[in-house]
């Protein structure tokens, strides 16, 4: 019978493949936690640091110890609800994975609470009092799989897992363009992006080029709605990195939707050349 910290350790590669995926995890928690404003901050292509700083409601003591047992969540109740998923997370899992492969901290406070710390020590969760600090929460992350040499060996250069982290960045902040975020990188700000009223100044806002250059799309039939943006076929371009899919304003790659927007350009496309889009497939939860 293993040990349920070697379990815990095992099953965390699922979770945690990469910072990146630490990321994704992270900002998602801060989203599902009504914040709108997303601070990321990280160095070494996140392995030695990563930060997520956030206004949301915060948790309390109980919540904050909680937050770190595998399978505690506050988002689903029974099975029923795994019907009608209205978060990014529901499986409780990303916390605790995340704190066995590395040195995880929370620093919490909800509106009316003190602020507060968890963290692991050894087996066991630990809350104290933490210092001052406006509603919200913070987990900081360091020195990702140092304690699992064979994992950390799989891991990129700082370089690759940082453009990992920032495509991951991109497909959660464009969607969420209700949210204000901010990306620092190894000190420097990279991004620092207020909330807009619209899906189209937050793509300008990432990529002030496509200004005037973006023609918006919209189909709308019963229970499935396609909105968002495509570039003029002047602006196509030659690599495909600017091709955003979502549902339910959660990022997806999807090959049939990707050649089905190809052909609709048709002709104006030409030969090497890839499309720019922003689309959202908005369709009812039950239905995913
Ligand atoms: P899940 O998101 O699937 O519920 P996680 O392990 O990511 O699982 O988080 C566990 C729980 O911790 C969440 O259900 C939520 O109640 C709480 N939590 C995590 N991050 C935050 C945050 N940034 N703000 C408030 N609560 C949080
Ligand atoms: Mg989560």
């Amino acid at each position: 019978l293993l040990s349920p910290d070697l379990i815990n350790k095992i099953a965390a590669g699922e979770v945690v493949e990469r910072p990146a995926s630490i990321v994704k995890e992270l900002i998602e928690n801060s989203i599902d936690a009504g914040s709108d404003k997303i601070i990321l901050k990280v160095e070494n292509g996140g392995i030695n640091y990563i930060e997520v700083i956030d206004n949301g409601t915060g948790m309390n003591e109980q919540d904050a110890k909680l937050a770190l047992v595998q399978h505690a969540t506050s988002k689903i109740d029974s099975i029923d609800d795994l019907k009608n998923i209205f978060t990014l997370g529901f499986r409780g899992e990303a916390l605790a994975s995340i704190s066995s492969v590395s040195n995880l901290i929370i620093h919490t406070k909800t509106s009316e609470g003190k602020p507060i710390l968890a963290f692991n020590k050894g087996d066991r969760i630990i809350t104290e009092h933490g210092p001052a600090r406006n509603q919200g929460t913070s987990v900081i992350v360091e020195n990702i799989f140092d304690k699992i040499p064979a994992r950390r060996k799989f891991l990129k250069s700082d370089i690759t897992e940082y453009k990992n982290i920032l495509n991951t960045f991109l497909k959660i902040a464009i969607p969420h363009y209700m949210i204000g975020f901010e990306l620092h990188n190894n000190s420097k700000v990279v991004y620092s992006i207020p909330k807009v009223d619209s899906l189209e100044k937050r793509i300008v806002q990432f990529y002030p080029n496509l200004k005037d250059r973006l023609i918006r799309i919209l189909f709308d039939d019963k229970g499935l709605q396609i909105s968002g943006f495509i570039g003029h076929p002047e602006i196509n371009r030659k690599d495909s990195n600017i091709q955003y899919i979502f549902v339910n304003k959660r990022s997806v790659t999807d090959p049939i939707i990707a050649k089905a927007v190809k052909s609709g350009f048709g002709t104006n496309l030409m030969h090497n050349q890839y499309p720019i889009y922003f689309i959202n497939i908005n369709i009812n939860e039950d239905k995913v």
